[in-house]
């Protein structure tokens, strides 16, 4: 790790988080920040405000996990559109704030504006111990890939609005317990959480390392998932990680399933193949009817 500039950044643009490295400090702080758009993360007629409440957190929350962090508290700018009214407001904040009760994570302050659409800009912070956080650019040569729980899950709740698949959507769980163990118990190499789909985000974890990765069959599926859903569908925020080959890694964590899904290869950075095939890196657009390629 490269000693801070004076701005203190060990890490800016590129990763789930920016690192800030107090002078001194026996940890690293995490900056992450996302944005929540009426009518591109949720729609009013179908989410309910408690849920697009618990969404806009987990979103930051599972940045942290992804670095091995943990969360310590949180900024929130809320724009609301004029039919956003104040009953819906109250339960956006129960959501939110049944979220951060949980991991312990405090609403720090934040801004209320007025817009044609809501918009919710979460900004989290979080630590970890100094210089230990799991970044996207350590993966190397024959490091094998792990992916857990089960993919296409939120996808497919988008077109059901039932069931598993929607409870999944509406309510992910960010993976901080394991972002941890995988940072402390398994000396991850690299690791990063999926939120914009499994293809593209396996495809920038290469880039950012400067690998390729060679996958087989099958990847793990959330019940009833399509293929494009469980390799395309984003917000599953599930944690992708390689580790050195002779890493013991348990089959589950916490009940959560970890399964390896392939391994890392030297080649044209961000090349990945799938049972020998090349896997296009595309990112799905929940609302749109095609996959769009990014
Ligand atoms: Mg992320």
């Amino acid at each position: 790790v490269r000693a801070p500039h004076r701005h203190g950044l060990a890490l800016g643009i590129g990763d789930d988080c920016a690192i800030y490295r107090p002078r001194g400090a026996a940890e690293d702080l995490l900056f992450t920040t996302d944005m929540t758009i009426e009518g591109v993360h949720f729609r009013r007629e179908t989410h309910p405000p408690d849920a697009v409440g618990w969404r806009t957190l987990a979103r930051g929350l599972s940045d942290i996990a992804a670095m091995g962090g943990e969360p310590r508290f949180c900024l929130l700018s809320l724009a609301l559109a004029p039919w956003a009214d104040g009953r819906w407001v109250d339960r956006f904040y129960d959501g939110l704030l049944r979220l951060a009760r949980r991991y312990g994570v405090a609403l720090a302050g934040g801004d209320l504006a007025h817009a044609e659409r809501v918009t919710c800009d979460i900004v989290v912070c979080g630590s970890v111990p100094r210089g230990r956080a799991l970044r996207r650019d350590g993966a190397r040569a024959g490091d094998h890939v792990y992916v857990s729980g089960r993919l296409g899950g939120s996808a497919l709740g988008l077109e059901t609005n039932a069931g598993p698949a929607w409870r999944k959507h509406l309510r992910p769980e960010p993976r901080i317990a394991l972002g941890r163990f995988v940072r402390e118990k398994l000396g991850a190499t690299a690791c990063m959480d999926l939120s914009d789909g499994f293809s593209l985000d396996l495809h920038r974890l290469c880039l950012a390392s400067g690998v390729a990765a060679e996958l087989t069959s099958p990847i793990p599926a959330f019940r009833g998932a399509t293929l494009d859903q469980t390799l395309d569908g984003g917000e599953d925020y599930e944690l992708l990680f390689t580790v050195r080959p002779r890493t013991g890694v348990p089959r589950s964590f916490q009940g959560l399933p970890l399964a390896r899904i392939g391994a890392i290869r030297r080649g044209r950075a961000g090349r990945v193949t799938l049972d020998g095939r090349p896997l296009p890196a595309r990112g799905y657009d929940h609302f749109r009817s095609a996959p769009s390629a990014l």
